[in-house]
């Protein structure tokens, strides 16, 4: 069967374990591709400029903004995220599946252009569990905390216009639901039929 990629976009409230999700969605499934953004976020301890993002400086990420570049940017906590249109491009080209680990703005961005996808929001179990989970981390200031409550609020506001909504109250049993999606959304039948061998008379009129 001929090879075709499909994009999913994967996005939440932080706190909500999506970073959890998809790093582990990445391992199980294969043929999945992570799409590596762009940012002008200073480096992490233990990050990798190209693997983990694509660090960049505010002048070249305005330069990108201004080329059209991107699929879709926003900024996140006093920084700027971008995906690029190329790295979308290429993943098409060859036929693979990609996941984009990306806010709730670039989801609603890329949604609106149109581009065909699959969209799935993570949410806690609830507000009191998110709030939890945010000062479990001991990374964050009280005032850190606060803001990321309140956007949390306006965040979850926006999963009525994924296409999936998965409660993360047990991490394990959350994973194993995103990637039965990713599995379930590659045999749609509409996104099958044009790539099975043409001796079962099964094409699409169109
Ligand atoms: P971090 O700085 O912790 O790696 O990421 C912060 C936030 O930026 C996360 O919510 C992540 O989903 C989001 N993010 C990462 N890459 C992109 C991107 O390319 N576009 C958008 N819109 N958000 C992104």
């Amino acid at each position: 069967m001929q090879k075709y990629g499909l994009l999913f976009v994967l996005s939440a409230p932080s706190g909500a374990g999506k970073t959890s999700i998809f790093r582990e969605l990445l391992a199980r499934q294969p043929g999945l591709r992570e799409s590596i953004s762009f940012t002008t976020r200073a480096m992490r301890a233990g990050e990798r400029d190209g693997i983990d993002y694509h660090f960049v400086s505010r002048d070249q990420f305005d330069r990108m903004v201004a080329q059209g570049a991107f699929a879709e940017w926003a900024e996140v906590h006093g920084n700027c995220y971008g995906t690029a249109k190329s790295t979308l491009l290429q993943a098409a080209e060859e036929g693979r599946d990609v996941l984009l680990d990306i806010d709730v703005q670039g989801a609603a961005q890329l949604r609106a252009s149109g581009l065909e996808g699959v969209f799935i929001f993570i949410l806690p179990p609830g507000m009191a569990e998110l709030r939890q989970r945010l000062s479990g981390r001991n990374t964050d200031s009280a005032e850190v905390i606060e803001r990321r409550m309140t956007n949390a609020v306006s965040e979850i506001r926006t999963a009525a216009c994924f296409d999936y909504i998965v409660v993360n109250d047990d991490l394990e049993r959350a994973i194993a639901t995103v990637q039965a999606i990713v599995i379930a959304e590659k045999v749609r039948r509409n996104r099958v039929i044009d790539h099975l061998p043409a001796e079962f008379g099964l094409k699409s009129s169109s």
